[in-house]
């Protein structure tokens, strides 16, 4: 496994859907990356203050109707628990275990009646570029539809159960003219959308 990015069917529409979303401006975090899917991750690692701080995620959602396009970003030592580039085949196969669960959207909870479902998912590590030292950041990317878009009132986190060292998540969301920001916890790991 090259490159641990795990794409469950990448549409025309997730394109799109992030090409709308990362142009939908700043989401309080004025990193230098280049999202642009593992083609060149030009980290710079000294981004300001709250850029790469252990323990801490960044998560942008972004809804569009039906179309709910998800953003989250960590350290990868918070949830691969190591950031240096795989020494073996044991951290190799962890970090791509982890990419994968990333990767599912299985840890986002949104309320049953609205019906969403994954449509897409990409989960990478710029710790698997041979190349990269020093920090490393994990960047997913998920794309989902919910057929009942005015349930879709709260979203939940289901990553703190299983990466302790993650200790707040900034969310930010934007749907329409609303928008608002939410600091996750371990005790706080659902929000209200609007
Ligand atoms: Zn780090």
């Amino acid at each position: 496994m090259k490159k641990a990015v795990v794409a469950l069917g990448v549409s025309g529409a997730l394109v799109a859907g992030w090409y709308a979303f990362s142009h939908f401006g700043h989401f309080g975090h004025d990193h230098a990356h280049s999202h642009d899917h593992g083609h060149n991750h030009s980290h710079s690692h000294d981004h300001g203050a709250g850029g790469h701080a252990h323990g801490v995620g960044q998560m942008s959602l972004f809804v569009d109707n039906t179309d709910v396009s998800l953003f989250f970003h960590a350290p990868a030592g918070d949830v691969i628990g190591f950031e240096h580039y795989p020494r073996d085949e044991e951290e190799r196969a962890h970090a791509g275990a982890a990419l994968t669960f990333l990767a599912s959207g299985e840890w986002m909870q949104f309320p049953q009646r609205a019906e969403c479902t994954l449509q897409s998912g990409t989960a990478d590590s710029d710790q698997l570029d041979e190349a990269n030292e020093g920090h490393a950041d994990v960047t997913v990317d998920l794309m989902f539809t919910c057929e009942r878009p005015r349930h879709l009132t709260q979203a939940t986190v289901q990553l703190f159960e299983t990466y302790s060292a993650l200790e707040r998540i900034d969310a930010h969301w934007i749907r329409g003219n609303n928008t608002d920001t939410a600091e996750l916890t371990p005790a706080i790991t659902t929000f209200r959308i609007r």
